[in-house]
C-alpha cells in the first residue's frame, strides 16, 4: 500500500503506550478555542516512537475531510503507519463501539490533543480495515488475499458487520471478488468460511476448471462442509448434464440418392466416439488434452486445470466439428452442424455456479 514517509522529528518521544496514548498536535492557529471536532487540530507531523520508522496512511492523511468534519483520532498499526479518521464514522460503521476501544471519556482528549489508539493489526490490514468502514474502495492498494482475510477477521472484531460490507458491488466485495480469477479454491474457501452467500455463489463460477481433487484439508476445513458439497454437486451436475446432451447423436435426414442408413450410421459412430473420448473417460476434473484453454481465468495460470465441467460451449463445438471430417454426405453434414448449435445452446444454459 501506500504511504507517505515521515520526516523524523529532533525530539524523540518517549515509548508509546500500548493504546490510548496522546499525541500532541499543533496549536490551533485560529484561536476559535472551539472544542468542537471540526476545531480539533490536525497535526502535520507526528513525533518519531524510538525506531523512527513511522508512516502516514496515504487515504487516511490529517488533512481527510469527511462530513466537512477534520479527523479527531489517530489509528496506529502494529507496524506504526498512523491512520487519521474520524470518531463518527468509525462509531457509526461499528456496532461495539470499534471493539470496546472507544468507550472512554472523549472530554479527556481536548485542549489540543488528538487522541491515539494502537491496533495489534499491521497498516495494510487497518488500511482495508477503514476503506470499508467509510464505504470506499481500496482496490488500487491491491492488497493481497491473506490481508483481506486478516481484515475480514479484524472488521469482525471491531463490531463491522461483513455480510453487509460484502452484498453485492459494495467496495468489499468487489475486492474479494477481484482476487477470484487468479486464487478462485482460496477465495472461494474464504467466502465459505464466513458463509458470504453471494460471493461464493459468484466465485464458484471461476472453478469449473479447477481440478476438485487439490482442495486440501486446510481448504476443506475453511469453506466448511456445505459449501465443499455444494461445490462437488457443482462439477457432478454439470458432468451430468454434458453427458446428457451429448448422449443424443445428429438427427438423421430423409434418405437421399447420396446417403443411406449405413451411411448416416457412420456419422453416429463417429459422434458416439468422439463424445466418449470427451466425457466417459474424463473424471469431472480430468484435463483435457487437443485443444487450446479459452477459459479467460486458465489463461497463463498453470495452478488451473481444464477440465470438461467448465468446458466453453465454443471449445465444445472445437472438439465436435471434426467430427464431419470423416463424413462426405452434405446432409449428414448439415445435420452435424445443427446438432452442434443444440448442444453448445444448451451447455450454455446450464447453470455455472452453486
Ligand atoms: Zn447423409
Amino acid at each position: 500500500m501506500e504511504y507517505l514517509n515521515i520526516s523524523p522529528t529532533s525530539e524523540p518521544s518517549s515509548p508509546l503506550p500500548p493504546s490510548e496514548t496522546h499525541e500532541p498536535g499543533p496549536t490551533n492557529s485560529s484561536g476559535s478555542g472551539s472544542e468542537t471536532s471540526e476545531s480539533n487540530p490536525a497535526p502535520v507531523t507526528i513525533n518519531m516512537d524510538a525506531s523512527g520508522d513511522a508512516t502516514i496512511s496515504a487515504a487516511f492523511q490529517p488533512s481527510l475531510r469527511i462530513d466537512d468534519l477534520l479527523p479527531d483520532l489517530t489509528l496506529i498499526s502494529s507496524n506504526n503507519v498512523y491512520f487519521y479518521v474520524h470518531r463518527h464514522r468509525i462509531t457509526g460503521a461499528s456496532s461495539n463501539s470499534f471493539g470496546g476501544l472507544l468507550l472512554f471519556d472523549w472530554g479527556a482528549h481536548r485542549h489540543g490533543f488528538l487522541p491515539s489508539l494502537h491496533l495489534p493489526e499491521t497498516g495494510d490490514v487497518i488500511n482495508v480495515v477503514l476503506h470499508t468502514m467509510y464505504g470506499l474502495s481500496c482496490l488500487h492498494f491491491h492488497p493481497s488475499l491473506e490481508t483481506v482475510e486478516a481484515a475480514l477477521d479484524a472488521l469482525i472484531k471491531y463490531g463491522v458487520p461483513i455480510e453487509t460490507y460484502t452484498a453485492p458491488f459494495q467496495p468489499l466485495y468487489q475486492l474479494i471478488l477481484s482476487h477470484a480469477p487468479y486464487r478462485p479454491i482460496e477465495t472461494y474457501a474464504l467466502a465459505g468460511r464466513h458463509q458470504l452467500e453471494d460471493l461464493a455463489v459468484t466465485v464458484s463460477g471461476h472453478l469449473l476448471s479447477f481440478d476438485l481433487s487439490r482442495i486440501t484439508d486446510d481448504l476443506a476445513k475453511k469453506m466448511g462442509p456445505v459449501y465443499l458439497k455444494r461445490l462437488f454437486l457443482l462439477h457432478q451436475s454439470r458432468l451430468m448434464a454434458l453427458k446428457e446432451l451429448l448422449l443424443k447423436p445428429p438427427a438423421n435426414h430423409p434418405v437421399t440418392p447420396g446417403c443411406n442408413p449405413n451411411e448416416h450410421g457412420k456419422l453416429t459412430r463417429a459422434w458416439a466416439l468422439t463424445t466418449a473420448q470427451l466425457v466417459w473417460d474424463a473424471m469431472p476434473s480430468k484435463p483435457i488434452t487437443g485443444f487450446e484453454v479459452d477459459v479467460p481465468e486458465a489463461q497463463g495460470l498453470p495452478s488451473v486445470a481444464l477440465s470438461v465441467v467448465g468446458i466453453s460451449p465454443n471449445s465444445l463445438r472445437a472438439l465436435l466439428e471434426p467430427i464431419a471430417e470423416t463424413i462426405v454426405c452434405e446432409s449428414c453434414r448439415k445435420m452435424l452442424q445443427q446438432r452442434i448449435q443444440e448442444v453448445m445452446y444448451s451447455w450454455g444454459q446450464v447453470k455455472p455456479t452453486i
